[in-house]
């Protein structure tokens, strides 16, 4: 019995060490990573329901890692946000998302807004304000064409600096999106005090009204709240036909998920959806 218990101890560690040596080689990659561009700009299509037509796309990161196939946010945004450098990432996303709109600028080509994440840790860089400006600015991209997405946890405890600092963003016209309302402590009074003009309501409500009825009501709440505050809402994880329906019915303004197209990479999704609607 002793024998196997040091086994598992070993091996523990084991894990352990190669676990930390994983992260830390996905560390010292992201410099080289960003330099090699292998972060790719994935879109998914924002549908307004009323009419089922896209109204705008939230950019998504995927790792195109030489070797390792794609990488999924979840697997190295942790990383990065323990150690401070996901900024460098986000900001490496919204230029990417700056230059994919000049580019449609200079073909007179229609756009549209695309939500951008933001980390907490990012928001809290000193910074934020002019770096996020600098790259804006840079490509002259319509105010209202980046919405600023902040999960909702990010905003607990928010700093009075980084309220003014959104506050002065929503004058100039950045439109500012709560993510994955409902998923943490909400703070009901945060949402008073917050330049908010989207809602985002995270996709395990969907998942669970499918089998439970009282979720259905709170969605149904969720799309009142924010109505009743003067915002829109968006409700995440639309998978089948019965998700878009319920939505329609209950009068939520727009949906993302599965059920009209995953995250597709930038230059596919201009193949997919060339005739753009206007706004
Ligand atoms: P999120 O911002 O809540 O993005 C929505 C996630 O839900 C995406 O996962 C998307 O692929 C997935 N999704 C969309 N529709 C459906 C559906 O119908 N069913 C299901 N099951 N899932 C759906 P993804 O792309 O893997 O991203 C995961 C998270 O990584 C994002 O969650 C976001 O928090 C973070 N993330 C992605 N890109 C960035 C980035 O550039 N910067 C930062 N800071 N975070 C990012
Ligand atoms: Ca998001
Ligand atoms: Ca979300
Ligand atoms: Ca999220």
């Amino acid at each position: 019995a002793k024998a196997s218990a040091d086994k598992s101890l070993v091996w523990y560690d084991e894990h352990l060490l190669e676990k930390m040596m994983r992260e830390r080689k996905l560390q010292e990659h992201l410099q080289s990573a960003l330099s090699n561009e292998e972060f790719e700009l994935y879109f998914q299509p924002r549908v307004e329901l009323s009419n089922l037509q896209i109204v705008g796309a939230e950019a998504l990161v995927r790792w195109e890692l030489p070797g390792s196939g794609t990488l999924y946010p979840d697997s190295f945004i942790p990383i990065f946000e323990a150690n401070g450098s996901i900024a460098e990432l986000d900001f490496y996303m919204l230029k990417k998302v700056c230059r994919y709109l000049h580019e449609r600028m200079i073909q007179g080509v229609e756009l549209f807004p695309i939500s951008v994440n933001f980390s907490r840790v990012t928001l809290y860089r000193e910074a934020f304000y002019e770096t996020f400006h600098a790259i804006v600015d840079e490509y002259a991209i319509p105010h209202d064409c980046i919405e600023i997405e902040v999960t909702e946890s990010a905003f607990n405890d928010i700093a009075d600096i980084v309220l003014q600092m959104l506050n002065q963003l929503d004058e100039e016209g950045f439109p500012i999106a709560m993510d994955d309302f409902g998923s943490g402590y909400s703070n009901m009074n945060l949402l008073g005090s917050l330049p908010l003009q989207i809602i985002k309501l995270d996709k395990v409500f969907l998942q669970e009204a499918d089998s439970n009825e009282r979720v259905k009501g709170i969605i149904i709440c969720a799309v009142e709240l924010a109505h009743t505050m003067g915002v829109q809402i968006v409700c995440e994880g639309a998978e089948t036909q019965q998700h878009v329906d319920f939505l329609r019915e209950i009068g939520c303004d727009f949906v993302q998920g599965y059920y009209f197209t995953k995250p597709i990479p930038h230059r596919a999704f201009d193949e997919k959806y060339p005739h753009f609607e206007q706004r």
